[in-house]
C-alpha cells in the first residue's frame, strides 16, 4: 500500500513539474540569431529631415501603474514584482503633437488591478490624454491591446477623434473588441492610413510593423533636433530585463491574459534577440517599452523626455 501511495504521489509530482515547466520556462528563449528582421539604418534616414522640422522631444502621460508578477512578465524571472506603468506617448513638435498610443480607461484598469498598494489611475492624466488626442495632429497606438487602444474605442468624442486616427488594418479590424459592442460610428467607417511596411509619418517620426506580440503589432523610431535617437517598442518586451536576458513572456501568460489574440511566440523570439544586438551595437538608442515603469522613469533623465507620473 505504501509503496503505490509513494508511486501516485511520484507520478504526480512529475506531472506538476512538467507542468511547471512547460508554462513557466518552456519556449521562451530567443533565437541565436535574427539577421535581417530589424534595420535601424533604413529607420535613421527614413527619419532624416532638416533639424528645425524635426521634433524636440517626448512626453511619456502615464494615466496608471500597478504591478506584475515576475514569472509572468518573463519566463524564469522570480522575486520581486515587476513595477507595470500605463501610458501614452506624445511626440512634441513646436507647433503640434503626435500621440502614440491609447493607453487604458479607468474601468478597464481597474478590472485588470493585481496590486492593492501600488495600483493607481489618474482620471486628469486620462482627461489629458483625451483632449490632447483632439487636438493632435496624428493618433497611432502600437498595438490592438485593451491597455493600448482604450482611450481611442472608448474615446468621449469619436467625431473629433476619428480624423486624426492614424491605424493599421489589423488595428481598425480589432477595434469593436474593445468598445462593448458599441463602437462609435466614426470608428467602423475608419481606413487604415498605413500601408503596412516601414514608412514615415512626420519628420523624424518612422512607423516599423512587427507583427507578433499581436498582428497589428508596430515599433515607432522618432529622432529629436537634439540628436537623440527613441525607439518605442510597445509590448514586445513587458520590462527590459527579458532583453537582457533574451527571454519572452512565459506559455502561461500567453494563455491566461493574451485572449484571443495569442501572441506569435517565433516572431518574438526574433524580435528580442534582434533588439538585444541593436542595443548592444547601438548603446545610444533609447529603447522604451510600453510598460516598464522603472526603465521609463530612468530613461526621462535623458534630454528630450519626460515622464509624468500617475498619482
Ligand atoms: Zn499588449
Ligand atoms: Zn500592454
Amino acid at each position: 500500500m505504501v509503496k503505490w501511495t509513494v508511486r501516485i504521489v511520484g507520478i504526480f509530482m512529475v506531472i506538476l513539474g512538467g507542468l511547471f515547466w512547460w508554462l513557466m520556462l518552456s519556449g521562451s528563449t530567443a533565437v541565436k540569431s535574427a539577421p535581417g528582421v530589424f534595420d535601424l539604418t533604413d529607420w535613421q534616414s527614413k527619419a532624416s529631415a532638416p533639424v528645425e522640422q524635426l521634433p524636440t522631444s517626448i512626453r511619456i502621460l502615464e494615466v496608471g501603474r500597478d504591478t506584475a508578477p515576475p514569472f509572468a512578465a518573463q519566463a524564469g524571472r522570480f522575486g520581486a514584482p515587476v513595477a507595470m506603468s500605463y501610458n501614452a506617448v506624445a511626440i512634441n513638435y513646436p507647433d503640434r503633437q503626435i500621440i502614440i498610443g491609447g493607453a487604458v480607461d479607468r474601468q478597464t484598469a481597474e478590472g485588470m488591478a493585481l496590486s492593492k498598494t501600488e495600483w493607481r489611475f489618474s482620471d486628469a492624466a486620462y482627461t489629458e490624454l483625451t483632449s490632447a488626442m483632439i487636438d493632435a495632429e496624428q493618433v497611432l497606438m502600437t498595438h490592438e491591446h485593451l491597455d493600448h487602444v482604450m482611450a481611442i474605442a472608448r474615446h468621449p468624442d469619436a467625431d473629433a477623434l476619428a480624423p486624426n486616427l492614424v491605424l493599421n488594418a489589423p488595428q481598425i479590424e480589432a477595434l469593436p473588441l474593445f468598445a462593448d459592442g458599441e463602437l462609435a460610428p466614426a470608428l467602423i467607417s475608419l481606413q487604415s492610413g498605413l500601408s503596412g511596411r516601414v514608412e514615415t509619418i512626420a519628420p523624424g517620426v518612422v512607423i516599423v510593423p512587427a507583427p507578433g506580440h499581436t498582428p497589428g503589432s508596430q515599433m515607432v523610431f522618432i529622432t529629436l533636433q537634439g540628436g537623440a535617437e527613441i525607439l518605442l517598442i510597445g509590448d514586445i518586451v513587458w520590462n527590459m530585463g527579458a532583453i537582457q536576458a533574451l527571454k519572452t513572456r512565459p506559455v502561461l501568460t500567453q494563455y491566461m491574459v493574451f485572449r484571443p489574440n495569442y501572441e506569435d511566440r517565433a516572431a518574438i523570439k526574433q524580435q528580442v534577440r534582434a533588439l538585444h544586438d541593436m542595443m548592444a551595437d547601438n548603446p545610444e538608442l533609447i529603447v522604451l517599452p510600453a510598460h516598464d515603469r522603472e526603465w521609463l522613469i530612468a530613461a526621462a533623465a535623458t534630454d528630450g523626455i519626460e515622464f509624468q507620473p500617475a498619482e
